[in-house]
């Protein structure tokens, strides 16, 4: 099994990147902050319990996600392997990500940080509000609370992976196909 996760800012193009990435790998996405949108536009409990927390730009608990994403690892037994997008954003949810591959054989096999400016994140993000229906891009203030988040509680996984040698950075400024080609040569690298 080939796991991967895609680490990085708000705004840093994980989203963009694992499309491609499953494309190219076939690799199974599994991104929270996708599942988190999809409970909330069925309305469901946990959806209408994350949406406090979504609007805000906080985190939501870390037992909500690693539920969440311990039940997407069991729906698919015969994965080639994940990508895992917006996860673990916390250490507490690394631990559990390590615990929950480690009972099916498996491991983390790289972790990809696309390193991007804040005034270039601050600026995508905001186009994506005006492009889109993200109500957590759509005012300056709320975009800041998610990267203030970023630097106080997920920055702090990179250190649990790099601990483990497994940690890279990759430039995510330039174009979508540049960042693409550097990802790309990370993961065959390894293959
Ligand atoms: P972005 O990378 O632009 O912040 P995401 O779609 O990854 O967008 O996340 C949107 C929101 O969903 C986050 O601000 C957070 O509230 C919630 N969320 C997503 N993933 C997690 C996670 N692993 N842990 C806690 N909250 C999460």
């Amino acid at each position: 099994m080939f796991n991967l996760i895609l680490f990085g800012p708000p705004g840093s193009g994980k989203g963009t990147q694992s499309q491609r990435i499953i494309e190219k790998y076939g690799l199974i996405h599994l991104s929270t902050g996708d599942l988190l949108r999809t409970e909330i536009s069925l309305q469901t409990s946990l959806g209408i319990m994350a949406r406090n927390f979504m609007d805000q730009g906080l985190l939501v608990p870390d037992e909500v996600v690693i539920a969440m994403i311990a039940s997407r690892i069991d729906e698919n037994p015969r994965a080639l392997g994940f990508i895992f997008d917006g996860f673990p954003r916390t250490c507490a949810q690394a631990i559990a990500l390590d615990d929950l591959l480690n009972r099916k054989h498996g491991e983390i096999s790289l972790v990809l940080s696309l390193v991007v400016p804040e005034p270039e994140l601050i600026r995508r993000l905001l186009h994506r509000g005006a492009t889109s229906m993200r109500a957590d891009d759509a005012s300056e203030n709320l975009v800041r609370a998610r990267i203030l988040e970023y630097h106080d509680k997920t920055a702090p996984v990179a250190d649990h992976y790099a601990r483990l040698g497994k940690f890279r950075t990759i430039r995510g400024d330039g174009s979508v196909e540049e960042t693409f080609l550097l990802l790309c040569t990370e993961i065959d690298s390894l293959l």
